[in-house]
């Protein structure tokens, strides 16, 4: 049931594909408001008329108002204008998902270049924490609001090639966990979905383009798409305003 989320404003950063991109269009089937967020605008508009199209098709009446906003999580200064860009009438964000996220090479620690850890920590983990810190505010000012970040199994153990994906999942989760803590005295909930493998662009670019070698890791294992964690991230959104989900760890099911 997601008829508590007809009319609510969602922001959605890296939106424009995968795990972010089905979860505007599923929000947008339940009738929300979208602000949707991420570098590459042209997917990000076909992502929203996407959206448009499940809105309509939906057959709700209100709801549906969708807006794009061009902009990297990892730039402080175009996260510090965030507010300023969304539209009048998309003011009042209700939901938060902290999506945008990368892994870039599954190199061992001592090749690992100073340009692949800056960028993964300055996305998974500054970007996820500036913008939090927005929506913090506005939703104290406010006093509700959900927000949502994007963990994953990296973030609850780590293997080899992957320490520093790892390592900013683990921040990823200790800061929710904290800030879920933080602000356990007022009404917003805050959520830490956890997905295992996930086939998306994510897998190509952890391999830096190699299609085949981001295939391998799949062998014996049908991995989720995005559209599964889409739906975890709607139905925590839709649970009642009493109800938090701390933590949804989704993998497939053949993944250890
Ligand atoms: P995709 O590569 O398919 O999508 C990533 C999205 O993030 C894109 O829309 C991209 O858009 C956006 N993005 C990346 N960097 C930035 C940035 N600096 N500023 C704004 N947007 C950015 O990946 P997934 O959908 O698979 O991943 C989504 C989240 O889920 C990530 O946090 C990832 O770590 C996590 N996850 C993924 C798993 C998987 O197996 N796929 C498993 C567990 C967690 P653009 O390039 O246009 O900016």
């Amino acid at each position: 049931n997601t008829s508590r989320l007809v009319g609510k404003t969602v922001l959605i950063t890296g939106a424009s594909a995968g795990i972010g991109a089905a979860t505007a269009v599923l929000f947008a089937k339940g009738g929300s408001n979208l602000i949707l967020v991420a570098r590459r605008i042209h997917p990000l508009k076909i992502v929203a008329e996407e959206a448009a199209a499940a809105y309509k098709a939906s057959g709700l009446t209100e709801g549906g108002k969708i807006a794009t906003i061009q902009l990297d999580v990892a730039d402080k200064a175009q996260v510090a204008s965030l507010l300023d860009k969304i539209p009048q009438d998309l003011r009042n964000v209700d939901v938060l998902v902290n999506n945008a996220g990368f892994a870039h090479g599954v190199d061992k620690v001592g090749s690992i270049t100073d340009a692949d850890i800056d960028a993964m920590f300055a996305t998974n983990v500054v970007g996820l924490i500036s913008i939090t810190q927005l929506f913090v505010r506005e939703f104290k000012a406010r006093g509700a609001g959900h927000i949502i970040n994007l963990g994953s199994v990296a973030g609850r153990e780590a293997y080899p090639g992957g320490s520093i994906y790892c390592a900013t999942k683990h921040a990823v989760r200790a800061f929710t966990e904290a800030l879920r803590k933080e602000l356990v005295d007022t009404k917003i909930r805050i959520t830490e979905v956890q997905p295992g493998m996930v086939e998306t662009e994510f897998s190509v670019i952890r391999f830096r383009g190699d299609k085949s070698a981001a295939d391998k890791v799949y062998e014996g294992i049908q991995p989720l798409v995005a559209e599964d964690v889409a739906e975890e991230i709607v139905w925590a959104a839709a649970r009642p305003p009493h109800v938090n989900i701390a933590e949804l760890f989704v993998l497939p099911v053949n993944q250890a």
